[in-house]
Order: structure tokens, then C-alpha cells, then sequence
């Protein structure tokens, strides 16, 4: 790790801010000024514009002992941008507020800003603005992502119904055992320190873990395809309390087939040496960003050969509940036990 290094002259914060900075391209129309004033300067014309922001606490949200700073703002900047997509939206402008205490030198924050700069490369974002502050414990990230949308497209939770057909991309519950892994060799290296962490042959839940990307390309699918989905939501929380929060916001009720449920063949072996059931680490995993939607199904057929596209299930009437069908024909309540920051208990 490179945050050790004390003895190294610390920059004043204007300093820090423009070295953080001060190559930073601005590549999208809808932003007119990025940093360097007191405010950014955006312009949406015909568009709608969705907003939305999340707030990261250390040793609530991430532990910097097994996560690495650059993919940290890799992350912390992917999951904004997935909020985005999960409105129908395309993401265009990033803001980031960052406190730190001086345990952090210059270098570890260089790596942070290498992530979120990767990020917004790669998801063609403006970094547009910030504030920086020190901190007297801990690292503090607050993320505001802005985007556009085409008026009439924006997708709710609050608009499936009767009939409609559940569908999520790619595939649940990776990210999940990805951390598991992760804790797992974190604790082992505290016990023995000589001991070198087994890695190797957990790329996928590794890779989902800690860099995760956001779904663009299906986004991009419904624009082509002319499917405005019923409802959208992204899995941060897991399949089960996602589906409960369409379901709630719409009203209706669902059914969903453990059968249909996409779980990689690395996840499953993961859960199965950890004892844990793969399906519950798809219903309560978390941390997968993919897009969890409804269809009318009249729009069937245009997600059939799209592959890594699953129908899971379908909506149904309120009455009938919010269930799972196990493979053996069980029906079970669906939980929304999902990750829950404030479950966690206060470490410092
Ligand atoms: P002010 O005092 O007016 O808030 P700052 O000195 O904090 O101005 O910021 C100057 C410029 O640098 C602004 O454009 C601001 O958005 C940007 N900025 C400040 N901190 C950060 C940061 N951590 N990351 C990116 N941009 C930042
Ligand atoms: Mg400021």
C-alpha cells in the first residue's frame, strides 16, 4: 500500500486539488465549464437531467485493509454511474468530495484519483468539480453523478404491473463471495502474516468485487431495440430486496423461479466451499450492479436471443404475495434481508 509515507511534504489543499486535477479533460457537449471556478456549468437543452449521490464512510462502506485505493474510486465512481443507467439515463458529469486524515499521504490519494479518473475514461464522464477537506479520523467520499435522459424514457421503480416479465443481466451474487473471499483471507493473513493470500483461480469474484462495472451496454440494448422497460432498478443490495422495492413502489406482487436465477459457476463453487447456498447469495449478496427490470410481454421476443439477459420470473397481482419458486416447487416469501450499513456494528 502507499499510504505510508509521512515524512513527505504535504501539499496545501489548493496545491493537492490542482496536482489531482490539473489534466483532466472535459469530453462531453453537456458540460460548458468543469473545475477551475466556483461552480461547473452544464447544459442540457431537449434533455432531461437525473441527479443522484451516494456517501462512502470508511469501515462502513469499504475497509482499506483488502480494498486498494485506485480500485476504490473505481468503484465508488461505477456504482454512481450504475444509479444513472438504472433510470434509463446516460451518465455525463461526476462531482467528488473527498475528506481525509493526515494518515493518508499524497500518493494514497494519487491512487484513489487514478481509480475515478479509469472510471470516468472508461464510462466517458466529466469530472467536474469537488471539495476537499481534512478529517480527523478516516476517509470520507461523497460521489454526485449527473446525466441525461430523453424526455418520456426515464424508467421508475413504481410503474411494473400485472403480467410483466422480471428480467436481470448478467449474472447475481459474484461480488458477494468475491468479499467473502476476501474477509476470508484477510483474517487468515492477521493470524499469520507469513501466510501469502490464496488468490489464484477466483478472478471472476475477485474482478466483481472489486472493480465492477455498470451496465451501459444494455441500456444501449433498449434504445436499439425500442424497449422502455416497466420498471428498473440496479442490484446494490441484492435480487431480493431490489425486487421488493419495484414491487412496493408498483404495488403489485411476484414470482420469481430459483431455476432461472443467473449464477456463475465460480460463484456456486465459492458458496458451496464456504457452505453458503448460491441462491442465497444471489437473493442477498449485493454489490452485483446489474440491472434488475420489467417487460410488457409483447417485448419478449427482442430479449430472447439477447444473451446475458435472464426473465426470471414475472409480476403478478398484489394479493399473490412476493415469492421465490424453489426448484422443488416450494413457494417462499422473499426477504429483504440485503446489505444493510446500519446492521453493521460500530468497529472505532
Ligand atoms: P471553493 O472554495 O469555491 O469551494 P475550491 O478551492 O474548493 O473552491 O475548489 C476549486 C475548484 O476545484 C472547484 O472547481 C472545485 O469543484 C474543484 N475541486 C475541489 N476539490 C476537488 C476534488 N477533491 N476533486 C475534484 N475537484 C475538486
Ligand atoms: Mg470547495
Amino acid at each position: 500500500m502507499s499510504n505510508n509515507n509521512p515524512d513527505k511534504k504535504r501539499l496545501s489543499e489548493f496545491e493537492l486539488i490542482r496536482h489531482l486535477t490539473n489534466n483532466i479533460k472535459i469530453t462531453n457537449k453537456e458540460t460548458i465549464y468543469g473545475i477551475g471556478d466556483d461552480a461547473a456549468v452544464l447544459e442540457y437543452t431537449d434533455k432531461q437531467t437525473v441527479v443522484t449521490t451516494d456517501l462512502l464512510i470508511e469501515g462502513i462502506h469499504f475497509d482499506l485493509a483488502y480494498v486498494p485505493l485506485k480500485h476504490l474510486g473505481y468503484k465508488a465512481a461505477v456504482v454512481n454511474f450504475s444509479d444513472v443507467y438504472a433510470m434509463n439515463a446516460v451518465p455525463k458529469q461526476l462531482v467528488i468530495s473527498i475528506a481525509i486524515s493526515n494518515r493518508f499521504s499524497q500518493e494514497a490519494v494519487e491512487e484513489l484519483y487514478s481509480g475515478l479518473k479509469l472510471a470516468c475514461n472508461n464510462y466517458h464522464v466529466d469530472l467536474v468539480g469537488g471539495d476537499t477537506s481534512a478529517s480527523p479520523k478516516g476517509m470520507f467520499l461523497s460521489l454526485t453523478a449527473i446525466g441525461s435522459a430523453t424526455k418520456g424514457n426515464i424508467v421508475y421503480r413504481k410503474n411494473a404491473e400485472d403480467g410483466d416479465l422480471i428480467c436481470v443481466s448478467g449474472d447475481l451474487g459474484a461480488a458477494y463471495m468475491g468479499l467473502q473471499l476476501l474477509k476470508r483471507e484477510n483474517e487468515l493473513f492477521k493470524a499469520d502474516p507469513d501466510l501469502q493470500p490464496v488468490l489464484t483461480g477466483y478472478d471472476y469474484i475477485l474482478q466483481r468485487q472489486l472493480k465492477p462495472e455498470a451496465r451501459p451496454d444494455v441500456i444501449e440494448f433498449f434504445n436499439k431495440e425500442k424497449i422502455i422497460p416497466s420498471s428498473m432498478i440496479d442490484i446494490s443490495d441484492g435480487l431480493s430486496s431490489e425486487i421488493l422495492h419495484i414491487c412496493k413502489n408498483s404495488n403489485v406482487g411476484c414470482k420469481l423461479f430459483e431455476d432461472k436465477i443467473p449464477i456463475a459457476n465460480e460463484t456456486a463453487k465459492m458458496a458451496k466451499e464456504l457452505g453458503i447456498d448460491p441462491l442465497i447469495c444471489a437473493l442477498d449478496g449485493g454489490e452485483d450492479y446489474e440491472l434488475l427490470f420489467t417487460i410488457k410481454q409483447k417485448d419478449y421476443d427482442k430479449i430472447k436471443p439477447q444473451s446475458g439477459i435472464s426473465v426470471i420470473g414475472h409480476i403478478t397481482h398484489k394479493s399473490a404475495g412476493t415469492n421465490i419458486i424453489s426448484t422443488g416447487g416450494n413457494i417462499i416469501p422473499l426477504q429483504a434481508k440485503g446489505w444493510n450499513a446500519f446492521a453493521n456494528k460500530d468497529s472505532n
